[in-house]
């Protein structure tokens, strides 16, 4: 008999005529053969109000209560869904995170998954029943109630698919599928038909809210096909899984996290271990940052920027001053009104002028860049956030992501065409014995022969970035990783990139001329670099990659040049001639994730 897991969000649960209409979804597919289990989000606004409410006791609630408190919502949701289908004839039994056997880490308000027992659910269904468990929380060792992250439920959702092997997993939401862009900041937002685990993951790390990120790594771990469609309506929706809808389009989508905030810790001595004291103590607190630029300032120091979500600010913050003296950095400095605007696309690695288009488009609608990292399937922009959402229709505009791919295909083409993934099978046996969501890594590489080009002095206006790689472009120069700082001491920025090393020359020459058209101070070029690559799914979220990794190198004595993040690679380019020995001390230290890769 087919297995549904049904996931139904809090707009779609958030009153008695919407609970009864989640309620009959369950009994129809029921109905029609399956068994079914429904994972349910608190009503509505639920979990708002419950933090609302904490803050107006405490202004710092320990975390242990704060997730005792907002599991509360969903326990709400869960007994109300079980009655309403035992009102429509059908029989329900409400379970909570606990019942269900969720156990988690202790890592109040953002406890990972490490098992799930599937018995009672099991038994449950074979009863006929429906279950209705509760999303977002689990229990840890010691039975304290613990809470997934907001936005959870989803990941609850997936991940009991994926133990539960089931065959479907529907998550009824309050749009009608996955977007080019969240369709209530841009209305000319394009539903997509398919999108591909790699970029939704990306998307939803970079803050596309339809989706928990973490529930896309399950997904991607162990190959669950996920159908987000309406509660409201019986549109077809999106399906997410491995392949992209379309083979050629550089971009599949764009994501904006309106609340950043910009660290920069100056005067930072520029030896190997430095960055990573700065990273262990913010590490510490599960804090994930993003958009790392070193910029090698003068007299052996370097100032070191990062960002974090806004609401970590403090935190990052108390953590950073803990270590400064330790680390021998002269101060930190911080802008909390920044937003971060993000194109994604898993075709974009193999196409150039990708990353000029979205610096001509910001700088067309008026959008000054004040960092840039990129990845290989993802380019981020930090912009000020008065101009976020003018940022996010520009690159919209720009990629035509409102417009169908010609070679776009439906689900049902694509399905006709699939062949089952060896791959996933083997990672499926694998993560069986595993703890669900412990770190997965697929590969170590190293890419050598390759050059770094850094411009100085670059001035802090809108248009330099777009200039600078046009020029490059039309030069007909690949440039690889991108990374563009902020500069504490004088507000210029410098912008860094990678070419292959035979490009070196030629790069300069163009580089020169464009420092010379800007006035800029100056213009280095490092030949003999290396990109080291530590590949895997949810890297960015699991804080510790980077943090080893830099670590490995740090010990080694090798220094890192430029840093790039995404969910799927955290990639350093450091000197050529400590490549090998670099990568062997990786595999070293990450044998225990490669394991059976
Ligand atoms: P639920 O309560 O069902 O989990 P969420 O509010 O968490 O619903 O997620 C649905 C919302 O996600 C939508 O209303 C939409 O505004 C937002 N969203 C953000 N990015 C996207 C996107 N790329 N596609 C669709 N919706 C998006
Ligand atoms: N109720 C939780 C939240 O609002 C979890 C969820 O809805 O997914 O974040
Ligand atoms: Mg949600």
């Amino acid at each position: 008999m087919s297995l549904i897991v049904q996931k139904f969000g809090g707009t779609s649960v958030a009153d008695v005529e919407k609970i009864r209409s989640a309620a009959r979804k369950a009994i129809r597919a029921q109905r029609q053969g399956h068994q079914v289990v429904m994972v349910v989000s608190a009503m509505g606004k639920n979990t708002d109000r419950l933090l609302k409410l904490a803050g107006e006791v405490s202004k710092t609630p320990s975390a242990r209560e704060m997730d005792m408190l907002l599991s509360t919502g969903e326990q709400v949701s869960v007994a109300l869904v079980a009655m309403a289908i035992n009102e429509l004839g059908s029989e329900a039994v409400s379970l909570t995170g606990g019942q269900i056997g969720m156990h988690t880490d202790s890592s109040f308000s953002k406890a990972r998954i490490q098992s799930i027992s599937t018995e009672r659910i099991e038994r449950l269904l074979n009863d006929g029943k429906i279950v209705v468990a509760a999303g977002f929380q689990g229990i840890d060792d010691d039975l304290n109630i613990t809470t997934l992250g907001r936005g959870g439920s989803d990941t609850t959702a997936v991940a009991l698919a994926a133990v539960l092997k089931a065959d479907a997993c529907e998550i009824y939401t309050d749009v009608d599928g996955v977007y080019t862009t969240d369709p209530r900041l841009l209305p000319e937002a394009r539903r997509v038909d398919v999108i591909s685990y790699d970029e939704m993951l990306e998307l939803a790390s970079l803050g596309a809210g339809v989706m928990h990120n973490r529930s896309i790594e399950f997904a991607k771990k162990f190959g669950v096909p996920i159908h987000v469609r309406s509660s409201f309506s019986d549109a077809e929706g999106t399906m997410i899984v491995t392949e992209s809808e379309s083979t050629s389009a550089p971009v599949g989508g764009a994501a904006m996290t309106p609340d950043e905030a910009r660290v920069t810790v100056l005067g930072v001595p520029d030896v190997p271990g430095k960055s990573l004291q700065l990273f262990s103590a913010i590490g510490d607190k599960k804090i994930a940052v993003d958009m790392v630029v070193q910029n090698v300032g003068s007299e052996g120091r370097a100032d070191v920027s990062f960002t974090v979500p806004r609401d970590e600010l403090t935190t990052t913050l108390e953590a950073i001053n803990g270590v400064i003296e330790q680390v021998g950095a002269s101060g930190v400095t911080h802008d909390e009104d920044v937003s971060k605007v993000s194109v994604v696309g898993s075709n974009m690695a193999s196409q150039t002028g990708v990353a000029s288009k979205m610096f001509r488009a910001l700088a067309d609608a008026g959008v000054n860049i004040q960092m840039i990292t990129t990845s290989e399937i993802k380019i981020s922009a930090l912009v000020p956030r008065s101009q976020a959402s003018d940022a996010l229709r520009a690159v919209h505009q720009a990629f035509l992501l409102h417009e169908r791919p010609a070679d776009a295909k439906s689900w049902d083409e694509i399905k006709a065409d699939r062949q089952p993934s060896d791959d996933v099978a083997m990672m499926v046996q694998r993560l069986r014995d595993d703890a669900l969501e412990a770190l997965t890594l697929t590969g170590i590489s190293v890419l050598d022969r390759q050059a770094r080009v850094t411009l100085f002095g670059v001035p802090d206006n809108q248009g330099i970035a777009a200039d600078i790689f046009e020029t490059i472009g039309a030069a007909g120069i690949m440039v690889d990783m991108i990374v563009q700082g902020f500069d504490g001491h004088d507000g210029s920025t410098s912008v860094s990139f990678t070419v292959a090393a035979e490009n070196l020359p030629e790069s300069l020459t163009v580089a020169e001329e464009i420092a010379k058209r800007h006035g800029m101070r100056d213009v280095q070029g490092g030949g003999s670099v290396a990109k080291v690559t530590v590949s895997g799914i949810g890297l960015r979220s699991h804080t510790s990659v980077a943090l080893v990794l830099f670590q490995e190198l740090a010990q080694s004595n090798v220094n890192v040049e430029m840093i790039g993040t995404s969910e799927l690679q955290v990639n350093a380019v450091i000197d050529e001639t400590h490549a090998a020995k670099a990568q062997k001390g990786l595999e070293k230290v990450f044998a225990d994730s490669l394991g059976g890769c």
